[in-house]
């Protein structure tokens, strides 16, 4: 029987990759559920076209259209962010992907998770608001968390068959971004359409300004940590332009493994969803004699402060990441909306880091309220 997967997000740049990746193999998966939080106009285009057992619109203002559009289907219709963590626990659910953008991705999870259903995350986002109490339920349901985020993905791949070989590194890679090379006095002045060109991948707003900004790669380390269960120590972060070398593991050998492949998300959402098969694809091939050379550089922790605040508020743990993230999420949605500049995004965040009250010992519920709470202080910090 075909794998009914729920796509949170779907409207996004990994949902509708999903969608693609569906199409393509409709003989192993169909879709179960579909999800957007604002665009409706396009979650009705794609019910249509995929005949879901549901949608949910998180927007509940756009409820009647959606409902209306949807009347001559026999597709349940269902609004508000609650419904997003009931249609996740649905028996018909086999999968979650969690491809909603930022802590909203949080809730739903947990829920997902406590239902027993199997999750291929994208959301890196709830990893690094509550990893460790992810990490808990998911071993305390024998839930399997299949990484979709590429270097992830890779990082999963080179492990397997490695399950009793203990990690001694792991190299995470990363593009370096459209700024890569630039200075503090040329980040200055840096306009959102600048920082909006990622040079080797196409993804949605709010990841494409953190990977300019090295957030994304911070974030990736406090993802690779909970997933992978290392020390910060134990990841390093390297830069590799050409983004071919998804990521690598190396062991106590000495010896290295890494992933390859060209930089085409429709590769680590298929292999997360079809796991442990690798399913036969069509899509382009890496020449590596076109490719013609492979560079790596250190990352510049000076400049990009955000990878610097993401490794000490991991190290830091308990709600500091949380609180990292959720700053972020103001920072660049301030930055997008022209309200401060590129380099002002770290300042706010480590304001936030520094004002909100640390606490040692978390639960979902007080990671919530530091969320908010931290949202709130950023919004007012701007004003
Ligand atoms: P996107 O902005 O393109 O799409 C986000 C989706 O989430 C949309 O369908 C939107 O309707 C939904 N959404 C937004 N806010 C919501 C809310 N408050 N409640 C419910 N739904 C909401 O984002 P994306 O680039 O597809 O990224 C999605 C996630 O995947 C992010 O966590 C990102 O870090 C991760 N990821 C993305 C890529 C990529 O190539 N795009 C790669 C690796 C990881
Ligand atoms: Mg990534």
């Amino acid at each position: 029987m075909n794998k009914r997967i729920a796509i949170l997000g779907s409207t996004g740049s990994i949902g509708t990759q999903a969608l693609e990746v569906i199409s393509e193999q409709s003989e192993h998966f169909e879709v179960e559920v579909l999800t957007a939080q604002d665009q409706w106009e396009l979650l009705v285009q794609q019910a249509i076209q995929h005949n879901p057992n549901a949608v949910v619109i998180g927007n509940e203002q756009h409820y009647k259209n959606v409902k209306d559009a949807l009347n001559p289907y026999d597709i349940k219709v269902f609004a508000g962010s609650k419904a997003l963590t009931e249609v996740v626990e649905m028996h018909t659910v086999d999968m979650v992907l969690t491809a909603i953008v930022g802590s909203a991705g949080l809730s739903p999870t947990v829920h997902a998770i406590r239902a027993n259903k199997p999750i291929a995350l994208a959301n890196k986002e709830t990893l690094v608001v509550a990893g460790e109490l992810i990490s808990t339920l998911t071993l305390e349901h024998k839930v399997p968390v299949l990484p979709v985020d590429s270097e992830h993905s890779a990082i999963f791949q080179c492990l397997c068959g490695e399950y009793e070989n203990p990690i001694e590194k792991i190299i995470l890679t990363g593009s370096g971004g459209p700024f890569r090379g630039k200075k503090i006095d040329e980040l200055q002045h840096i306009t959102k359409v600048q920082a909006l060109k990622h040079p080797t991948w196409t993804m949605g707003q709010k990841i494409t300004i953190d990977s300019a900004s090295l957030m994304n790669k911070g974030l990736e380390v406090i993802e690779a940590k909970w997933l992978f269960d290392v020390d910060f120590d134990q990841i390093e972060v390297v830069i590799h332009p050409q983004s071919i070398i998804h990521s690598a593991v190396q062991f106590t050998d000495g010896s290295i493994k890494a992933q390859l492949g060209l930089p085409d998300m429709k590769l680590p959402i298929q292999y997360a969803m079809a796991y442990p098969e690798r399913l036969s694809t069509s899509y382009p091939r890496c020449d590596f004699a076109k490719i013609g050379q492979f560079t790596f550089e250190k990352p510049d922790l000076q400049t990009f402060r955000n990878l610097q605040l993401a490794y000490d508020s991991g190290r830091k743990g308990g709600n500091a990441p949380c609180v990292l993230n959720a700053a972020n999420e103001i920072a660049v949605r301030a930055f997008l909306q022209d309200r401060i500049g590129f380099l002002q995004m770290s300042d706010l965040i480590e304001t936030c880091l520094e004002k909100i009250p640390f606490e040692k010992n978390i639960t979902i519920e007080n990671l919530i309220e530091t969320d908010l709470e931290t949202r709130a202080f950023a919004e007012k910090y701007l004003n």
